[in-house]
């Protein structure tokens, strides 16, 4: 099932895609929801990034470029980091460059929805806490990495994290490629299995940290080929399973149509 967000006038509201409709929903999509009976064209409304995350948390470097690459073992402590809710946007809007720089990064990503509240699950189980799985751009300005290494600024400027199109229930993580397009051309494309720290043990591991809720998204890591980009350049995210997420960067100021 693929769950979506949409605005219609002034409204937001939610749905389910179905081929080219979407079957408008009311209620929470975590805990219960029900269709209203209302159908929309989905080439006629304005898709919005597909939930409103309750926290959204990322993987530094989590894939090698072949599988003669990947490590005999898991690192001790995976480098996690926070970006904050405000970051997000939905598919077709403008990621805006900071001012003072040219140039930022994006980053095609496999995000997972947690759909139940997960304290010290075990890798075995963990899959049952997942609701879904959406396309994220984990964009960077990687001018604004600290010296010392934190990563936080360089991860949290408004309109960084574009998601979307829509959350995909019935996916199997372990069988797709995330996949980018810069212009048109191809630049990003990684089967999961080249993860250095695999789903499983990335989201069990967190829960052995933290509460995991509803809502919350984890952004795992991109494959080998993301680059700098500028204002003007249009870039797509795609995983097939799910949709592609397509967004233009501007300069700050600078709104520019994505279509
Ligand atoms: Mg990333």
């Amino acid at each position: 099932m693929k769950f979506a967000r949409f605005q219609i006038g002034n409204e937001e509201s939610a749905g389910v895609l179905d081929g080219s409709s979407i079957k408008q929903i009311t209620g929470d999509i975590f805990s219960g929801w029900e269709y209203t009976g209302n159908i929309y064209e989905a080439a006629e409304v304005k898709l919005l990034a597909p939930l409103e995350p309750n926290q959204i948390i990322g993987i530094g470097a989590n894939f090698v470029s072949t599988p003669d690459d990947l490590p005999d073992a898991l690192p001790e402590i995976p480098v996690f980091f926070f970006k904050p809710t405000s970051s997000v946007i939905g598919p077709d809007e403008n990621i805006v460059i900071p001012e003072n720089i040219d140039s930022v990064k994006f980053e095609s990503e496999l995000a997972v929805v947690i759909g139940k509240e997960a304290k010290n699950v075990s890798e075995e189980d963990i899959l049952e806490y997942v609701f879904g799985y959406t396309v994220g751009n984990d964009v960077t300005a990687p001018q604004y990495f600290h010296e010392a290494g934190h990563w936080t600024v360089g991860k949290s400027f408004d309109t960084f994290t574009p998601l979307g199109p829509v959350i995909e229930t019935e996916l199997d993580p372990f069988n797709i490629s995330v996949e980018a397009r810069l212009n048109g051309k191809d630049k990003q494309n990684s089967p999961t299995s080249l993860m250095i720290v695999p789903i499983r043990e990335m989201i069990s591991y967190l829960t052995r940290v933290m509460t995991l809720k509803p809502g919350d998204v984890i952004l795992t890591g991109s494959p080998a080929g993301a680059e700098m980009v500028g204002a003007g350049d249009v870039i797509e995210c795609e995983i097939k399973e799910i949709g592609t997420l397509k967004n233009k960067f501007a300069a700050v100021g600078k709104r520019v149509e994505v279509k």
